[in-house]
């Protein structure tokens, strides 16, 4: 064996303990870590003859870069809807990398990393009080699920005007429709040769994210001589609106259509039973998109897809890696191959399983409800605030707010108040009108975090 390689192997245990060391000192500051870090002046290290080893590169890493990584999975990183890694979560990566499975077959034909993958589907859908009648795997986010998801309805409606879409490809007709959908069900109606710019907008109303009933009713019956794919919100970005699921889903018995229920973060909702409500219904969707790295607190890059049992096989005929007789007929084993968009595949479920057998059910409903909290406190100062104004109830674990009369001056609000990277938050646009986004899905988030960034609001409001 090549020297370097053989000096790596020898010199295992000291590499480990390097990391190990490294994970620590980073995890155990992680609160006193900035958010935000102003220069990322970025030293390119360039690509060496002679190799250094792990043990010389990690001291590199830690020298020029380790200083850059901002705190995001610490407990006031509220920008986009960023979730911690809990210790099991993050024990789960690590064994992830050292198995080192490509995840494939749950025939027990020499790999044993699928059926365990199926396995934490299966615990998952227990925890978020899902029937075992969908089809569930792990891709890398919630944009890949959302594909997922919508690529077996498109199969399905072109199925509907005699027309295998993944080998004939499609002419537009049939429609998708959708009230608010987030961007990446935009972003996947592009590749998926749907086209982004045919979605049929059903109204909204009453100041509110969600759908209005009469007029998705009426857009059903409009649109009734082609086949239909509804989007459904299941916890929107901005102020975690959920359509009325139970609503839509009573629909289906009197039109049909395919449900794809994009419930990213909002899903787990269910491990509240104060919340639980709000999903009711979603078990009649034909798919479900769950992201992992956020609410469940995994580390990136996690997410399921849940599709109907009973779409199997236009599931397969989407996915199918028909192409290549050395993998098999799909027909005959199941494997992740012919079921989901990726051939290889990281053994991804295992940071999720060793979650969800690390916290159970109280744990998962722990971190939801603490969130919910978290938001409370800071919507609960805002509305009392002479200089920040609520824009949306607070629903659940997001709060959207913007400057109440120097709406001008709330870009710059935002850029001080992440520079000073005590928290971090991002902007949106809500109803066209710019606002500011803090999303709480961290373990860590703590009432004396709310203290802490309510000190900093303050300040900045004075600087401005
Ligand atoms: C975050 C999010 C997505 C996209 O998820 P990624 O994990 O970033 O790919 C899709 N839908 C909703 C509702 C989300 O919150």
């Amino acid at each position: 064996m090549f020297e370097l390689f053989e000096n790596e192997l020898g010199n295992l245990d000291s590499i480990l303990g390097r990391v190990k060391d490294s994970s620590l000192e980073f995890l155990e500051n992680l609160a006193d870590r900035p958010t935000y870090i102003a220069d990322q002046s970025f030293v390119p290290a360039g690509l060496p003859d002679v190799g250094a080893g792990a043990l010389a590169s990690l001291e590199i890493f830690r020298k020029h870069y380790e200083k850059l990584m901002v705190a995001s999975p610490g407990p006031r990183y509220w920008g986009f809807v960023t979730g911690g890694a809990t210790p099991a979560a993050i024990a789960g990566d690590w064994l992830t990398a050292v198995y080192d499975q490509n995840t494939q077959s749950s025939q027990g034909d020499g790999d044993v990393s699928a059926m365990l993958e199926k396995e934490t589907v299966r615990l998952l859908c227990q925890l978020l009080h899902l029937p075992d009648n969908f089809v569930g795997g792990f891709v890398t986010g919630a944009t890949m699920s959302n594909f997922t998801g919508l690529a077996v309805a498109r199969q399905w409606a072109g199925e509907r005007t005699g027309r295998d879409v993944s080998r004939q490809g499609m002419a537009g007709d049939f429609v998708i429709m959708a009230a608010t959908p987030h961007s990446s069900v935009i972003k996947s109606l592009g590749m998926l040769g749907i086209g982004s710019n045919n979605v049929v907008r059903i109204e909204t109303s009453g100041g509110r994210e969600a759908l209005d009933p009469d007029d998705f009713e009426r857009k059903l019956i409009e649109n009734q001589s082609k086949p239909i794919i509804v989007n459904c919100s299941a916890g929107t970005v901005n102020t975690v609106d959920f359509d009325d699921i139970a609503l839509i889903a009573a629909l289906k018995k009197k039109h049909d259509f395919w449900l794809h229920v994009d419930a990213a973060f909002g899903g787990f909702a269910a491990c509240s039973p104060s919340y639980r409500y709000l999903l009711e219904g979603w078990e009649q969707a034909d798919s479900i998109t769950i992201d992992c790295h956020k609410w469940m607190n995994v580390p990136y890059d996690s997410a399921v897809s849940l599709i109907r049992k009973e779409h199997s096989r236009l599931q397969v005929s989407t996915f199918q890696n028909s192409n290549a007789p050395y993998l098999g007929d799909p027909s005959e084993n199941f494997s992740y191959l012919n079921f989901l968009p990726e051939n290889s595949r990281r053994f991804r479920a295992l940071p999720a399983w060793f979650s969800l057998m690390a916290y159970g059910r109280g744990g998962f409903e722990w971190i939801v409800e603490n969130s919910i909290a978290r938001a409370r406190e800071l919507g609960a100062y805002i509305e009392n605030s002479t200089h920040f104004e609520l824009l949306a109830p607070v629903r659940l674990n997001v709060v959207c707010f913007r400057l109440r009369d120097d709406i001008e001056k709330m870009s710059d609000f935002l850029k001080r108040i992440n520079r000073r990277g005590k928290v971090f938050m991002t902007p949106t646009l809500l109803s066209g009108r710019p606002a500011v986004r803090a999303a709480f899905v961290n373990y860590r988030t703590a009432e004396e975090d709310i203290r802490i960034a309510i000190r900093e609001m303050e300040e900045v409001w004075r600087e401005l």
